[in-house]
């Protein structure tokens, strides 16, 4: 036991003196990690020029149900800082989180949102699909600005000229959602869709939206879900389905299924990004270009 202790300290002495002779942080690349590709790419936009960004979560990957490999493990450990969503969007990776957390910044990027703000499920659990209204990612943009020059505060004003410069565009991105929203028909303004990822969107918009499944995908649609939903689609006669790049395409052409056997001809409108963004170096791997993918697909099937 005792060995023990004597180990452990040669170890932390270790990795004191190694951090004191290498490079200081402001003369580096900052280490991001984050978990999703929507806070990969904000902390590429606020940070260029001065960090190294790496996302665990890719194309098609479900954030609810993601648990982190061996080779994630390693990652978060080399990172300076690791920023992840919260509002239990990962929901098992809490654990990892508190690991990490004793020896670098871990910060949940949408936890400081206002309550007010934010969709309410139930009294104590919030709908953690914020990217989709802009106006409250842009305030995650401000937090990892801020949890950036918590860290590298000699690089202060490239940060806060980074994210001047990206507010802007993501201003010019609300109006032009606004305005493309508001050319559907208001009889037609309904996002159906397999996960309730779009609550947001709805509330910022003006777009009614009905999911099969709840905010997470960790529990099943039941068929009383799929009954239920394509009744209401036959009777107010929704012409189109959106299926998710993250969630398996079944549920939803059940649900497409359900209502034809109504007697009403419901089209699939497209596929819509939901928790994860496009390939990397497409238009739909970065946070704007997957937000303008998902209003052309939704208006082009409704308009
Ligand atoms: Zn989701």
């Amino acid at each position: 036991m005792k060995w023990c202790w004597i180990l452990l300290a040669a170890l932390a002495l270790a990795g004191c003196s190694e951090k004191s002779h290498g490079p200081s942080i402001a003369d580096r690349p900052i280490r991001v990690v984050t978990t999703t590709g929507m806070i990969a790419d904000a902390a590429q936009n606020v940070g260029a020029g001065r960090v190294d960004v790496q996302p665990l979560m890719g194309p098609g990957t479900d954030p609810h149900l993601y648990k982190a490999t061996a080779g994630d493990v390693r990652t978060l450990d080399g990172a300076d800082i690791i920023l992840y969503n919260g509002l239990e969007l990962e929901g098992r990776m809490a654990e990892i989180f508190d690991a990490m957390r004793s020896k670098r910044a871990v910060v949940a990027v949408a936890a400081n949102l206002h309550e007010q703000d934010l969709i309410a499920l139930t009294a104590s659990k919030k709908d953690p699909h914020v990217w989709f209204d802009v106006q409250l990612w842009k305030q995650v943009v401000e937090s990892i600005r801020d949890a950036l020059i918590g860290l590298d505060p000699d690089h202060s004003e490239k940060y806060n000229e980074n994210t001047r410069q990206y507010l802007s565009k993501l201003d010019e991105l609300d109006a032009w959602a606004k305005r493309e929203f508001e050319s559907i028909p208001r009889d037609q303004r309904v996002l159906v869709t397999a996960h309730d990822a779009f609550g947001y969107l709805g509330k910022r918009y003006g777009i009614e939206v009905l999911a099969i499944q709840g905010v997470s995908t960790a529990t099943e649609a039941s068929a009383a879900d799929i009954r239920r939903l394509a009744d209401v689609l036959s009777t107010r006669k929704i012409k189109a389905l959106f299926v998710e790049s993250s969630v398996p395409q079944s549920t939803i052409e059940a649900l497409q299924q359900a209502v034809k056997s109504r007697g009403w001809n419901i089209e699939l409108g497209g596929e819509l990004f939901s928790d994860a963004m496009g390939a990397p170096g497409t238009d739909e791997g970065t946070y704007i270009g997957m937000f303008r993918h998902n209003v052309r697909t939704i208006v082009e099937a409704l308009r």
